[in-house]
């Protein structure tokens, strides 16, 4: 029961007296600290658990990620390869680093895809009354624009590869299809219903052109429906003609396709200038804290640096990049000097040809070390679930013995299979790959869309996939694998 301050105090006396008293028991608490110290003979030795917990308080207090990934964001923005946002990314991860205190920061020389998007565009379904209704779409990455023209055509409207075939030339020929496949809903975890749905956007438009299209519209990889279209990578094959290729969003898609029902013959103008230019030269950018014991011991961990041009990249994967260079300083703060190496990477180019992660793992075989471990952070800056390990079997059980360390920050499993696309390429030197897998429910409604801005990303979440990472960095640089 509240029953007020006491007459004799003003608000003002009590102010002083309440901070008196707080001073007091700060001398105590130091007397008693004090105390403490010098009485034990040796201090207790320091479990695993308490080291994590000096880590995690470390982050949660002092932690740098969120403000790096503003500066990500917000200061150097979209960052597709080739691009001035990528030069800067480069240059800024770099000085971050330094900052920081890694004992060496260099670059890695990498020659990267360059693709452009051109002008805003457009995709006009054709209404019949001379009526338009303008889809909303983006082109595809890696996709060879219309031509400043721009094409009209009739539209073939299929849910998947089969129907296609089924379709085959005579229908397709001339025509825009429509690959109107949905992220499959009943999945739990979200990436396997990106990985199924995934070669819609990947392979469709080239699968498209093999049966004579002129065009292909391809429905969003988003787990909602919303107006964002999502863009990402597309591969043509060299047999067939590299034709235009959007995405349109969602909530477009379902619109569409209800269109098309009452009007199968509609025609859609779609118009995109796209285009890909020569190679062009870029970085990696390395922080690297040297192994006191075993400095050829090399541990990896980073994310990719580059992100698609229409938006900030915060989720994908700027998050990933300030939780991996959050090591280097909480690792340097707490004055912890790792047995192995750690290596923190910023790829280069994963969205649009994933050279940085080869150009890594080409230099890492000629460098006569052993490339023991390597974690990626590429799924998000949710709150953090589970670790993934590319082995099973006896390396998977002996990992497993750390697991009950990692509870107490949110990370309830530790998984098989797993990795990562960056860090993929170090398999063939026997690394142990493992990907950090946060909560995934949200994570498609901002990848590859213009809605993946720093706003969207939590600052506890992102440093509690942070802390997690930099524990089981701690627990590989002490005990090896
Ligand atoms: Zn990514």
């Amino acid at each position: 029961m509240h029953k007020g301050f006491p007459k004799v105090f003003s608000a003002d006396s009590f102010h002083v007296t309440f901070l008196k008293f707080n001073c007091m028991k700060r001398i105590f608490y130091f007397l008693f600290a004090g105390f403490v110290l010098s009485s034990a003979p040796a201090r207790a030795q320091e479990t695993d658990a308490d080291v994590i917990k000096k880590i995690s308080n470390n982050i949660l207090t002092r932690g740098t990620a969120y403000e790096n990934l503003r500066v990500l964001c917000k200061e150097v923005g979209p960052r597709l390869s080739g691009s001035a946002g990528a030069a800067l990314a480069v240059k800024e991860t770099f000085r971050m680093m330094q900052a920081m205190g890694a004992d060496t920061v260099y670059l890695q020389e990498v020659m990267v895809p360059h693709w452009v998007r051109g002008e805003k565009e457009i995709c006009d379904l054709q209404l019949g009354n001379g009526k338009t209704y303008p889809l909303s779409v983006c082109a595809l990455g890696n996709t060879e624009g219309t031509g400043k023209a721009g094409i009209k055509a009739g539209i073939v409207e299929v849910k998947n590869f089969e129907e296609l075939a089924a379709l085959g030339t005579a229908a397709v020929r001339g025509k825009i299809v429509f690959f109107n496949h949905p992220m499959d809903p009943t999945f739990i975890r979200t990436f396997e219903a990106y990985g199924e749905a995934g070669q819609y956007r990947s392979r469709g438009p080239a699968m498209a052109a093999k049966y004579g299209a002129v065009g292909a519209i391809v429905r969003s990889l988003a787990s909602n429906i919303d107006d964002f279209p999502h863009t990402g990578n597309t591969a043509y094959n060299d047999s067939f003609p590299k034709i235009p290729a959007v995405a349109v969003s969602t909530l477009d898609a379902e619109y569409l396709s209800a269109a098309l029902k009452k009007q199968p013959g509609a025609q859609v103008y779609m118009r995109t200038t796209s285009t890909m230019l020569p190679d062009a030269l870029s970085h990696n950018v390395v922080g690297e804290i040297r192994g006191t014991e075993f400095p050829d011991e090399i541990i990896t961990v980073g994310g990719h640096l580059d992100s698609w041009d229409l938006a900030e990249g915060a989720h994908d994967d700027g998050a990933g990049c300030v939780q991996s260079m959050e090591i280097i300083r909480v690792l340097k703060e707490l004055g912890m000097r790792p047995k192995r190496t750690i290596r923190v990477v910023m790829f280069m180019n994963e969205e649009n040809g994933l050279r940085g992660g080869r150009k890594y793992a080409e230099i890492a075989k000629t460098e006569n070390k052993k490339f023991i471990f390597a974690l990626e952070s590429d799924a998000g800056g949710f709150t953090p679930r589970a670790f993934a390990f590319s082995e099973g079997g006896a390396t998977l059980d002996r990992l497993r013995r750390w697991a009950s360390l990692f509870e107490p920050y949110g990370i309830s499993a530790f998984t098989c299979p797993g990795g990562g696309a960056d860090i993929g390429p170090l398999r063939p030197l026997g690394t142990v790959l493992c990907g950090l897998q946060p909560d995934s429910q949200r994570y498609f409604d901002h990848h590859h869309a213009a809605n993946d801005v720093f706003e969207a990303v939590s600052n506890r979440e992102l440093e509690l996939g942070a802390i997690n990472m930099a524990a089981l960095v701690y627990l590989v640089s002490k005990y090896g694998l």
